[in-house]
């Protein structure tokens, strides 16, 4: 059924398209589930090998499941979640003009020898095996060289470009030290863009727009107001990166903030010649720690250099392709929004990221049971994403359950309530509570 309407979205107009896709997500995400459908299950206590607060609650919670250091498996929830930030970062970057597509894990040797990037002193993070037959290949940390060669089969004139490829991939890091949870993972969801363009000109006006983009993104994930854009080191084609920076106090890097300029500069080229290019003064900046969200780059010509990704000019002339890279980390955002929407009882998910909106909680005899199913029904079926706690268990269990797992409202259906005909809505961010009849409620809900 998807694939159907993908294909005839395409012929429509771009904005039908958007809808469309929008439509099917939509439907997707919406999984109707009863907690007694739900194999996993919370824990009263944190898991004693983890230090990282994200993953403590996320584990105890049961939306993540840690296989070792640095490698946590998406259970249900936890997958609902990421793929909620996932579609966040998708729309943006459709909207900008992305294409997306799914490049490969595995890694052919010759193709990132071609940049340099094969030695291991050069990328000190790979991960590599061989084949049967005893030739290497490497686990992709990143895909410049893969995306660069394979755009070599239609990248041929200036009429190919621009193009602006983009995935959601997991991505392989033997990182050194992995303590942060979701935060550094050695193996972690990245979205990469990369942008092909004719020339510097054309790539500054994209990178520009794609710098927009991404603090939509973020403004939508509820950290627009701690996210700034942030001055990093470039490389020969730039004399700076810019780097997506939340300010928090497990973040591993240091960021000097600019408020009124909603810049910051980062440790590594924190110094006089970076002030004087900004026009700022050391006075007017505050150092914070901060957590990298997100990463775009000036790439130039290294990788077409190296890899001969050429087009031909409407005059005949051969040209390099001017290239961009443009990363975000899904999964480190998710620890980080755990992290930072927490509070003693769990974790609080704003509304846009929470796996389901409502937590319904049934209390009582047959009454309570027959009006949960029948109020379960008319919300799903209005479209709001509910988690229905129809187990056998004290109501206790049911709200400290609801509240570890950060659903933003915890509706309560009882036998005293059914006398008075109302329900019980409670707000999980702030613990306020209202009576409300059926209408009331499909009001404020829906
Ligand atoms: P860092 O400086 O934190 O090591 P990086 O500069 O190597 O990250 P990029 O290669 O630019 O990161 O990756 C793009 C994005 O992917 C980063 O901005 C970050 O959000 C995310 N990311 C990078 N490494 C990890 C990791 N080990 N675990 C989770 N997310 C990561
Ligand atoms: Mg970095």
């Amino acid at each position: 059924m998807g694939t159907y309407s993908v294909a005839y979205g395409q012929k429509c107009h771009c904005f039908l398209y958007t809808l469309y896709f929008s439509v099917i997500i939509n439907y997707t995400s919406k999984i109707i589930m009863r907690v007694s459908n739900l194999f996993t299950k919370t824990s009263k206590t944190p898991p004693a090998d983890e230090v990282a607060k994200n993953a403590q609650l996320l584990i105890q919670a049961g939306y993540i499941y840690k296989e070792m250091a640095g490698v946590y498996t998406y259970l249900p929830l936890g997958k609902i979640v990421l793929d909620k930030i996932i579609q966040i970062i998708r729309e943006e970057m459709n909207a900008i003009g992305g294409n997306e597509i799914s490049l490969t894990a595995l890694q052919a040797k010759d193709t990132w020898e071609a940049s340099g990037r094969w030695d291991d002193k050069v990328m000190d993070v790979w991960f590599k095996t061989r084949l049967a037959n005893g030739s290497e290949v490497g686990l992709a940390p990143t895909h410049e060289e893969p995306l660069t060669k394979l755009m070599k089969d239609f990248i041929k004139s200036y009429r190919d470009l621009p193009a602006y490829p983009y995935q959601f991939q997991i991505k392989f890091r033997n990182e050194l030290r992995s303590k942060s949870g979701l935060m550094r993972g050695r193996e972690f969801w990245m979205k990469d863009l990369y942008s092909f363009s004719p020339d510097r000109e054309s790539h500054d006006i994209f990178y520009e727009k794609a710098a927009q983009a991404y603090e939509k993104v973020y403004q939508r994930l509820g950290i627009g107001d701690i996210t700034y854009k942030t001055f990093a080191s470039g490389g020969s084609f730039s004399k700076y990166s810019h780097e997506f920076q939340t300010i928090s106090e497990v973040g591993e890097d240091k960021v000097y903030i600019h408020e009124a300029k909603r810049i910051a500069i980062n440790e590594e080229v924190y110094n006089d010649e970076v002030l004087n290019d900004l026009g700022i003064e050391k006075s007017e900046l505050i150092e914070k720690k901060a957590v990298e969200v997100g990463n775009i780059f000036t790439l130039g010509t290294k990788f077409s250099d190296a890899l001969e990704l050429n087009y031909a000019t409407e005059d005949g002339s051969t040209h390099p392709v001017f290239m961009g890279s443009y990363g975000i980390g899904p999964s480190r955002i998710m620890g980080l929004l755990a992290e930072y929407f927490a509070d003693d009882k769990g974790l609080v998910w704003p509304e846009n990221i929470a796996p389901y909106k409502v937590y319904l909680i049934s209390i009582g005899g047959e009454e309570a049971k027959a009006m949960s199913d029948d109020i379960y029904k008319v919300l799903t079926d209005v479209g709001v994403e509910v988690l229905y706690d129809d187990r056998d268990v004290r109501a206790g269990q049911k709200f400290a359950d609801s509240e570890l797992m950060g659903i933003p409202y915890s509706l309560t259906v009882s036998d005293r309530l059914l006398e008075t005909g109302n329900f019980e809505l409670c707000q999980r961010k702030n613990g306020e509570k209202k009576l409300l009849t059926q209408d009331q409620l499909l009001a404020t809900l829906s």
